[in-house]
């Protein structure tokens, strides 16, 4: 229970790598308010699940597109859980399609869930951050902020947007006590992934196996999926005392994606 007594928000913590990554601060024993979309009756549960483990678990519906709605997600952390200590910036979407047939709507919408949420969230948060004299910011990018690929402009600039973004708040914030870098994870098999599958078997007339080890091999040498668990690991050692100098990093864990 290492982080008993700490405060996190977790944006986009009612599916895949969002959910992992609260599940395994509460089990730490901090407490976390849950945001995402869902059915009422789901979030609940794991509202439910997620106290058994002692800590208070709270929920905000905010929109991620919506700036007005970040800042009252981080004051109603401040006034649930009594402050904020740790902020997960982790809602995220896709959209694919070549520049040239790229929806600009889409364009608009994949940057501010992506990108501006985190700045949004990051102003909110850090005044609270620094008042404690410790913190921690993760942000949840991929090994598409370091590298590129075909038909995903707007979340590639995103996430590339989303690594510098990192850099900045972890000098700005390099003797404060906080820490802030970016987890860039490689495939992880969840809702986002699984719809990214589909669309490839449907396109190319194959089996959902078959598209799920093509999709594999056309990036990751390690032809398996991250678990969102292990990524709620990490963010619990990036928590940790012996993290407390690590900032401003882009760590990936992509199964050696952009190793090559
Ligand atoms: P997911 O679709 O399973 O979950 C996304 C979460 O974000 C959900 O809780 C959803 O409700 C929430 N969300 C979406 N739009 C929102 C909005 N406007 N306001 C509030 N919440 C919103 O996806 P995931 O795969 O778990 O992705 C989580 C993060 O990890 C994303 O930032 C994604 O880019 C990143 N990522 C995923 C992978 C992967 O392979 N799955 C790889 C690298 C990075």
């Amino acid at each position: 229970m290492g982080l008993h007594g700490k405060r996190a928000i977790v944006t986009g913590s009612t599916s895949g790598i969002g959910r992992g990554i609260a599940q395994a601060l509460a089990a730490e024993g901090a407490s976390v308010m849950l945001n995402g979309f869902g059915e009422a009756d789901e979030i609940e549960r794991l509202r439910t699940e997620l106290a058994s483990f002692g800590g208070t678990i709270a929920y905000s519906a905010a929109d991620m597109t919506r700036a007005d709605e970040i800042a009252e997600m981080v004051e109603q952390a401040g006034r649930s859980l009594g402050g904020v200590d740790i902020l997960v910036n982790n809602a995220g979407i896709q959209f694919t399609a070549p520049i040239g047939e790229f929806p600009r709507e889409q364009w608009d919408r994949v940057l501010a869930i992506n990108l501006s949420a985190a700045f949004h969230a990051m102003q909110a948060a850090t005044p609270r951050l620094r008042e404690a004299g410790w913190g921690r910011i993760i942000n949840i990018a991929s090994a598409h902020g370091l590298v590129a690929s075909a038909q995903k402009a707007a979340y590639v600039a995103a996430k590339h947007g989303l690594v510098g973004l990192t850099k900045v708040a972890a000098i700005e914030l390099a003797n404060s006590g906080v820490t802030c870098n970016a987890i860039c994870p490689g495939w992880v098999l969840t809702p986002l992934v699984e719809r990214q599958i589909a669309e490839r078997a449907a396109r190319e007339g194959r089996a959902a196996g078959d598209a799920e080890r093509a999709l594999l091999a056309e990036k990751q040498p390690m032809l398996q999926f991250t678990r969102p668990e292990q990524i709620g690991a990490m963010a619990v050692f990036l928590c940790s005392e012996a993290a407390a100098t690590i900032t401003g990093a882009a760590l990936s864990i992509d199964g050696g994606w952009t190793a090559g």
